[in-house]
């Protein structure tokens, strides 16, 4: 059947229509929970080809924690890997709130005319968590740049000083929105994340924490009521620049976590040129800072993805106002949107591939894997899947696997190739079984068993041996670190 012109002008219009009027408009402007709630089940409505939502968990005032999953990449591929970005952990640090949102529309609406959001989306798994704390901001105040209300949660308790802490016990209570964290950590496999506060303006990555109790003293004295009733907690502490830094708490990713750290601060329009916010914070150099040199802090979400999940997140400080004015929204989205889309892209730097069974080439579970000279385990996907972000260089990957001989492999990340997008290098594992046979140690006769939780076995081993790595150093630089202690006694608790 032959159209003329007419109907195809009509047919056109309706399908503009249609195409506009399915896509949610996001506004400059802050959403509470339920407009947000509406804003993402409208996205998941209109995009079901790239867009998933689900909820990790609900908080104490019922506000459900929405994710929502942004990714072309069939569920059967192979190798995709995950990251995750979280804002509003603490509710009155909102614009990353915002900024989420935002790139949610950015991606959905642009896959078909920009090259670089094409290609994440086809490659990588992408998790948009915009609310941690939506209890926490619903009693937040607008234009409150320092310490206000809705930082907490319901119960008024920090969440990003109530994860589990290798470094020094934590005794906040878990809550609902740190459980779900949790849960989420141990059901997937992420590769790398971000964290968006506000109230600074730096890149602050692992480890927030350092081994020592050391730094109970400050703890206590932020905690006394003759700070608390002055008008600002740290009016009493010399300017910064007459302060010593604190002593930075290394990590054995190090090289990788300044990489990321730089890549997103260097992307950002300011943030790398490392100006404090306030009188009481230093210069940070080049706009990044390792946690606990700038102030170490006890239960936070970063050491806890990266210690206990191998997944590597940092802490992103985006303004330096925590909650920021309505028309500051635009400029705080041109600020990060590139730096966001440059840093999900390093997760495709480095290495991945599949380890399976050399016999029967089923997947091999497990979280008995490192990079050799590098105390610090990552494991594999539900598919025997593994990813990690490593800078160009010669690597062995070691692998431990109960009912499995250990195996090494050499491999090599290679500079930076001519194509546009990071390429990983992929490995192939194949782990021989373990013969089994009879091991007569003294009297006893131990036969190879499989326990049923290889997983946190191998961990905890790895955990012990960080534990007493830190235990030396600590004492070697006991004496150095006595310098710092009367700086720490004045440490103060920023509030980031
Ligand atoms: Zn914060």
């Amino acid at each position: 059947m032959l159209v003329d012109s007419k109907q195809l002008w009509l047919w056109w219009s309706i399908l503009l229509f249609v195409g506009v009027y399915s896509t949610p408009i996001l506004n400059f402007e802050y959403h509470n929970y339920s407009a947000l709630s509406q804003y993402l089940h409208n996205m998941a409505t209109a995009y079901p080809n790239m867009t998933r939502l689900y909820s990790i968990g609900e908080t104490l005032r019922k506000h459900k924690l929405w994710v929502l999953e942004l990714s072309t990449a069939p569920k059967s591929s192979f190798g995709i890997p995950s990251v995750k970005l979280i804002a509003n952990i603490h509710g009155n640090e909102a614009a990353g709130r915002e900024i989420l949102l935002h790139l949610i529309q950015f991606f959905v609406t642009n896959y078909t005319n920009d090259e670089t959001v094409h290609w994440l989306l086809e490659n990588t798994r992408i998790h948009v968590l915009p609310s941690l704390n939506p209890d926490g901001f619903e009693i937040s105040v607008e234009g409150k740049c320092e310490i206000g209300p809705g930082r907490e949660n319901a119960r008024f308790v920090d969440l990003n000083r109530s994860f589990p802490d290798h470094f020094q016990s934590n005794t906040k209570p878990r809550q609902y929105e740190t459980q779900a964290i949790e849960d989420w950590l141990s059901n997937n496999t992420f590769v790398l994340s971000a964290s968006l506060h506000g109230g600074a303006l730096v890149a602050n990555y692992p480890y927030e924490n350092v081994m020592e109790n050391t730094w109970d003293a400050a703890y206590r004295l932020l905690n006394t009521s003759e700070l608390s009733n002055k008008m600002s907690p740290w009016s009493h502490l010399p300017p910064a620049d007459m302060r010593e830094p604190y002593p930075p708490s290394i990590s054995p990713d190090d090289d990788v976590f300044q990489h990321l750290a730089v890549v997103y601060a260097s992307t950002h329009p300011t943030m790398h040129f490392g100006y404090p916010c306030n009188r009481m914070d230093r210069e940070f150099q080049g706009g990044i800072t390792n946690g606990a040199a700038w102030y170490p802090l006890t239960g936070g979400m970063q050491d806890y993805n990266y210690i206990y999940h191998g997944c590597m997140e940092i802490t992103l400080e985006i303004s330096c106002c925590k909650y920021p004015l309505t028309h500051d929204l635009p400029t705080l989205w041109d600020d990060n949107r590139d730096a966001l889309l440059k840093y999900i892209s390093q997760a495709h730097q480095g290495v991945r591939g599949v380890i399976r069974d050399n016999n029967t080439h089923q997947p091999v579970l497990t979280s008995g894997l490192k990079i050799e000279g590098r105390d610090s385990y990552f494991r594999t996907s539900s598919r025997g899947e593994f990813w990690r972000i490593l800078l160009p260089g010669t690597y062995q990957l070691q692998v431990q696997a109960t009912g499995y001989e250990p195996q090494t492999i050499k491999f090599t990340v290679p500079q930076k190739r001519l194509e546009k997008h990071l390429t990983p290098t992929w490995l192939d594992v194949n782990m021989p079984p373990v013969v089994r046979k009879a091991t007569v140690v003294s009297d006893q006769v131990l036969l190879p068993t499989n326990p049923p939780d290889e997983a946190s076995t191998v961990h905890y081993t790895a955990t012990q041996k960080m534990f007493l790595h830190w235990k030396y150093d600590t004492e070697n630089e006991r004496d150095n670190r006595n310098i710092h202690d009367n700086n720490r006694r004045t440490y103060h608790n920023k509030y980031m």
